[in-house]
């Protein structure tokens, strides 16, 4: 199943040395999943090949200006573009308030059903679960409500063991139940294990999404053992002052984080204005877990 990432914005707070404000697209399985939507979003949906018309769900992680200020712009298109299926809002309260704020003074009725689900920023909550994917909020500690989200792999079924099942002349009509971890009984009347018969699936992979946040170890649990784990570090830790100030991480911290949760791999993002370039960054995130990598527009990264 594919399970990547695409970074469309990587900036924090305002469009500076051609960055954008943070928003990201992941595909699971050719559905695509749009993460934040800062200003600008829409033309680097266009530059980077991203189609409004396959997005069916919008995670929105909090309400400052640099996470959602180009979302009506995007509804407003998918609007004028002539959708008509359901799109699936998540966010903070309030949202809902804004966007319908916005339609009503340009009198637009929405020609497609915008569903929106408040989320709760004090605690998990799994807001998503369908055939390949679990989607759940993490609570975050900003100065206003946050949440970052986790998207979990469904656990697949097992694979058949095609060598022995043809062996044993296993009839198809059991296969499901194979597949699912039950034993077959023979018409002789001999069992015959299920792990004799099919391997077990490959292990669920994972992504993390930590927002804007302080450094905190309340929500390591929840992201344990991610295997892309993205996580904000908006200053160098020469700024540490000011990242417990304005509720930031450092890309120090932000290896810290990586580290104790046991991340396979791990992306650093929202770089905050004062950095012209990024390697400083990169090298400190480094330096406490080497298997980083930067969030740069228009990368894509795998979820393996
Ligand atoms: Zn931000
Ligand atoms: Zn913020």
């Amino acid at each position: 199943m594919k399970f990547e990432v695409t970074i469309l914005g990587s900036s924090s707070a305002t469009p500076i040395f051609n960055r954008n404000p943070t928003a990201q697209v992941l595909n699971i399985n050719e559905h695509l999943y749009l993460i934040d939507c800062g200003e600008g979003t829409q033309q680097q949906m266009l530059r980077f090949d991203v189609k409004a018309s396959r997005i069916d769900y919008i995670f929105i992680s909090h309400l400052h200006g640099d996470h959602y200020l180009g979302l009506v712009g995007l509804l407003s298109s998918m609007h004028l573009n002539g959708r008509k299926k359901p799109l699936y809002l998540f966010g903070p309260p309030h949202l809902m308030e804004i966007i319908n704020l916005q339609l009503k003074y340009s009198e637009t009725e929405l020609h497609f059903p915008l569903e929106f689900k408040e989320t709760n920023t004090e605690k998990p909550e799994v807001i998503v679960s369908n055939n390949d994917i679990i989607i759940e909020t993490i609570p975050l500690f900003h100065r206003i409500a946050c949440t970052g989200f986790i998207f979990r792999e469904k656990k697949r079924l097992r694979k058949l063991r095609k060598e022995v099942i043809e062996q044993l002349e296993i009839p198809v009509p059991y296969f499901t139940s194979l597949k699912k971890g039950f034993d077959y009984t023979a018409p002789n009347g001999d069992v015959i294990k299920n792990e004799d018969l099919t391997t077990d699936s490959a292990e669920p992979k994972s992504y993390a999404y930590c927002s804007d946040t302080i450094y905190s170890e309340a929500y390591f649990e929840q992201i344990t053992d991610a295997t892309l784990l993205y996580h904000e570090s908006t200053f160098l830790n020469d700024m540490l002052d000011r990242a417990r100030e304005t509720n930031h991480t450092t890309a120090l911290q932000a290896g810290e984080v990586a580290l104790k949760t046991n991340a396979r791999r791990l992306l650093i993002g929202h770089f905050s204005a004062r950095y012209k370039t990024l390697n400083e960054l990169l090298e400190e995130a480094r330096s406490v877990f080497p298997n980083t990598d930067l969030a740069i527009e228009g990368r894509t990264f795998y979820i393996d």
